[in-house]
């Protein structure tokens, strides 16, 4: 377990040291701001769908090392995705993230996405894991507005 744990973390940092699609696109169907005043954390998420299929997707922004990692890791998972996908993957991201850290849960569905699962024993960082995943429905949504976690 404890394995694991360090992989975990070194995948979380290794992510923070080197954000995935980390930028802008030249032109994205839609995109949204998202801010966590909480931390100070603020990214915008660029999207290409087409087909109702997340074909491409950027961030950038400044954000704490687990706001960035949670935002790398979840462009890598939902390209190639349809809008249902996603929409399911969140849930079930929130869902972990949101359960009790005294209780084991269920991440094998998870893939990467299982390394912030930790995250829920500090309820303060868990709105900077989960700004991107906000921030990216509201983009999918056509929302005009900045998100914010407050
Ligand atoms: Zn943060």
């Amino acid at each position: 377990m404890s394995d694991l744990r360090e992989l975990y973390q070194e995948l979380i940092l290794d992510h923070t040291k080197r954000p995935r699609n980390f930028g802008a696109l030249d032109a994205p169907t839609c995109q949204a701001r998202g801010i966590n005043p909480l931390c100070g954390d603020q990214l915008t998420l660029y999207l290409d769908v087409k087909d109702g299929v997340v074909q491409d997707v950027r961030f950038n922004g400044n954000g704490c090392a687990i706001s960035t990692a949670s935002a790398s890791l979840m462009t890598e998972a939902i390209k190639g995705k349809t809008a249902e996908q996603v929409s399911a993957l969140f849930q079930r991201f929130q869902q972990v993230l949101t359960s009790p850290a005294d209780r084991e849960v269920d991440v094998a569905d998870l893939g990467k996405l299982a390394a912030l699962a930790g995250v829920r024993e500090f309820p303060l960082r868990v709105k900077c894991a989960s700004l991107a995943w906000h921030t990216m429905r509201s983009a999918l949504e056509g929302s005009q507005e900045t998100v914010s976690t407050e």
